[in-house]
């Protein structure tokens, strides 16, 4: 008979804790995979649930997690069950016809809910063979592999089971790969800077560059920061690339100031995650000054996203960027959850508009754009807008009063020498 100290149980639901988990599923799922059974480990997510318990309160919430609980444990007799955290839950069975059941669930989520359009979420990863067990941390593998299945399909409306697949294993491996390799790339220079015109609307003259990463890895070729920027957010480490894009772009200034040329402002990008890890205003200062780069060459484009995090750290953060002469300009305005508090809340210099705005270019983004304009205009911001794409999008933003465009139109992010070894691409045009 098993014998549970108390932090084994999830004293919510009754099923196994993830401690108890993440203790006892490599060799649960070892055994069985010696037996001959198929063994799949699950991700499952209620999406909806913070809306669910906000509306019908925390009793409502819980009693939903245990009914959910409950189901697991009938649809899957005999499985390891457990509650990873919140509305997660994880497990490992070894029916044949995991899938099938997990949509058996997802159609009849309605009995476990009222009203609401609370729905599962499930990522599957099928342990093909006791020897990825050996691994000691073999159960976290597994559960990292059902997530990314998971999350992959987080904004897939309609599908609620994913396999993990070859795909997603590429994207574990280059994650993995990432995380590992930071270091070694940021020494190694492998961190390029890639730089991208912003132009004032109504001159049209060039009016600063924005430093882009790229990661030119001797064995994945030229990477885009799509594949290696959210990884290293999440581990937290992404400093070590925004600080080696600000020290390329301070280099590339200082050669163009020294050919007695008058180089233009730079942006560059910072995230949230640099405030929790790193010393951001000690490293820019330290980084501007080891290439003489005067500050007001520098603006720090900080997401709106950040803003969602502790205000009290980044309302501190912006003031300090103004006191050592850096301008901050919001990045990706209205991508997110916008809050025009934000607006009010933080000294921003200028508002880039994300370019969500010019995908699909109608009259009701043009009026959005415009309000947005005016009300930057009011409270002393200027505006930029991303992605402009075509001359027509060029004139409407023209008429409308916009600030700063930056897009395709003007040119790609490039780098700075061009194959005549020129730098002219930073210095005025
Ligand atoms: P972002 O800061 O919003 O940068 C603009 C992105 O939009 C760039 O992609 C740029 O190539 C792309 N873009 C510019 N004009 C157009 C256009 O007209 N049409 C379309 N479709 N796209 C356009 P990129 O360089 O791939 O960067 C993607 C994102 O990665 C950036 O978005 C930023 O969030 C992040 N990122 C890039 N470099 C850094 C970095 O050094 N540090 C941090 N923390 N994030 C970075
Ligand atoms: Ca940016
Ligand atoms: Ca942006």
């Amino acid at each position: 008979m098993d014998c549970f100290q108390t932090n084994d149980i999830d004293e919510l639901t009754g099923l196994k804790s993830l401690t108890y988990f993440q203790n006892n599923a490599r060799k649960w799922i070892r055994n069985r995979l010696l037996n001959g059974n198929r063994v799949t480990v699950f991700y499952v997510n209620i999406c909806g649930f913070r809306s669910y318990n906000r509306m019908y309160g925390f009793q409502a919430g819980n009693a939903l997690l245990r009914r959910l609980a409950n189901v697991l444990k009938i649809e899957f007799d005999g499985a390891l069950l457990a509650r990873n955290m919140a509305d997660h839950f994880i497990g490992a069975v070894t029916n044949e016809d995991v899938q099938e059941r997990f949509e058996k669930i997802h159609e009849n989520m309605h009995l476990l809910q009222h009203n609401t359009t609370l729905e599962l979420i499930t990522g599957l990863y099928e342990v093909k063979d006791a020897s990825e067990t050996d691994n000691p941390d073999s159960v976290s593998v597994f559960l990292d592999n059902a997530f990314a299945a998971m999350k992959f399909i987080y904004d897939k409306p309609g599908v609620n089971t994913y396999w993990f697949d070859e795909r997603l294993k590429s994207e574990a491996e280059l994650k993995n790969y990432v995380i590992e390799h930071v270091d070694e790339a940021v020494e190694k220079g492998w961190i390029k800077t890639y730089y991208q015109p912003c132009v004032n609307i109504c001159t049209g003259k060039l009016l600063q560059y924005e430093a882009l990463a790229r990661w030119d890895d001797p064995a994945y070729g030229l990477l885009a920061p799509d594949k290696f920027i959210p990884y290293l957010e999440n581990a937290y480490e992404v400093y070590k690339i925004d600080f080696a894009v600000l020290e390329n772009a301070c280099r590339d200034i200082q050669e163009i100031m020294k050919k007695k040329l008058d180089p233009v402002p730079i942006s560059f990008n910072l995230s949230r995650t640099d405030f929790e890890a790193a010393d951001v205003i000690d490293q820019i200062v330290e980084i501007s000054d080891k290439y003489h780069v005067p500050r007001y060459l520098l603006h720090a484009e900080i997401t709106e996203s950040a803003m969602n995090g502790d205000t009290e750290i980044m309302k501190k953060a912006i003031k300090r960027l103004h006191e050592i002469g850096c301008e901050v300009w919001m990045d990706d305005f209205g991508s997110g959850y916008s809050s025009l508090n934000t607006l009010k809340d933080y000294p921003f210099d200028v508002i880039k508009m994300d370019m969500v705005f010019l995908r699909n270019f109608d009259k009701k983004s043009e009026d959005i754009i415009s309000s947005m304009t005016q009300m930057n205009k009011k409270l002393g911001f200027k505006t930029l807008v991303e992605g402009v794409e075509t001359k027509e999008q060029m004139k409407a933003l023209k008429d409308i009063g916009c600030d700063i465009a930056q897009g395709y139109l003007f040119s790609k992010p490039l780098p700075l020498c061009h194959g005549d070894g020129s730098i002219d691409n930073i210095c005025s045009l």
